[in-house]
């Protein structure tokens, strides 16, 4: 593993850049992807947490220029970029300008439902969040489809919510799959949860014959906001996709490059 292409700074809900940096090289990557949270459309998530990387990717950009003259890490100039239905070409007019290196795009809400927290599933039925769940899929296909992203943030995000655990089907990481292999967007392994209960990356290596199937590449991310997460993390997504030879890893968003000026 070369390149952790999902890392958050402080121009969204992570750490101070100099700081991931750093624990970057000492974790022997020769490359870190910076995607902060990049809310195009008020969904819920913007407006919870008031991610402004849309106003702000200007000066990030500065900062990750100065940057690039104290490492010999390649810092990619990146986004997460919360994927709302319906509000696609406004997306896609902002990317044009943003001019980011690659986007990873992320289903967080949708309709009605928090994929982030498990607050509003307390009292749900069974037959509620399994609702809940397939919303979700339906809007991670769309995203997909829609082509406007590099990559497919944490493609089975529900279950890293207790409640919502276990309610995802083979049929739902089919239908991703699927709509995968007809598009230029890859999906990445994500470490976000490896350490709390969910105890594994996503997606879910017990479902990756169903990728492979498709021949479909992942590219690595931990998903790190600190320092600390991100040393704990890579040697974590070096020994998941060593250890399973059939885990068809790329280093940089595979041959799909759709991404110009990665400097
Ligand atoms: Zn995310
Ligand atoms: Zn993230």
């Amino acid at each position: 593993m070369q390149t952790d292409i999902h890392t958050h700074t402080t121009y969204s809900d992570g750490s101070d850049l100099d700081a991931m940096i750093t624990a970057a090289e000492q974790a022997g990557l020769s490359a870190l992807g910076l995607t902060d949270h990049c809310i195009v459309t008020e969904d819920d998530f913007g407006r919870r947490a008031r991610y402004d990387l849309v106003e702000t990717y200007q000066q990030r950009r500065e900062d990750i220029r100065a940057a690039r003259d104290t490492t010999e890490l390649r810092l990619y100039d990146a986004a997460e970029v919360s994927y709302v239905e319906g509000t696609e070409s406004r997306i896609a007019s902002f990317l044009d300008t943003a001019d980011f290196a690659y986007t990873i795009g992320s289903v967080h809400f949708a309709d009605q439902y928090n994929y982030t927290s498990e607050t509003q599933y307390g009292t749900a039925s069974a037959t509620q969040r399994r609702r809940a769940v397939e919303r979700y899929y339906d809007a991670v296909v769309a995203l997909i489809e829609s082509e406007l992203f590099d990559v497919v943030g944490h493609l089975d995000l529900p279950e890293r919510i207790p409640v919502l655990r276990r309610h995802t089907t083979r049929a739902d990481y089919d239908r991703v799959a699927r709509a995968l292999a007809d598009s230029k967007t890859v999906p990445e392994v994500n470490a976000g949860r490896v350490h709390s209960s969910l105890g594994r990356v996503h997606p879910d290596p017990a479902v990756l014959d169903l990728f492979t199937e498709y021949g479909i590449q992942f590219v690595l991310g931990s998903d790190s906001h600190t320092p600390a997460e991100l040393s704990q993390r890579v040697p974590q997504l070096r020994a998941v996709t060593g250890t399973l030879d059939r885990y068809p890893v790329s280093d940089v968003l595979g041959d799909n490059q759709r991404h110009r000026d990665f400097e």
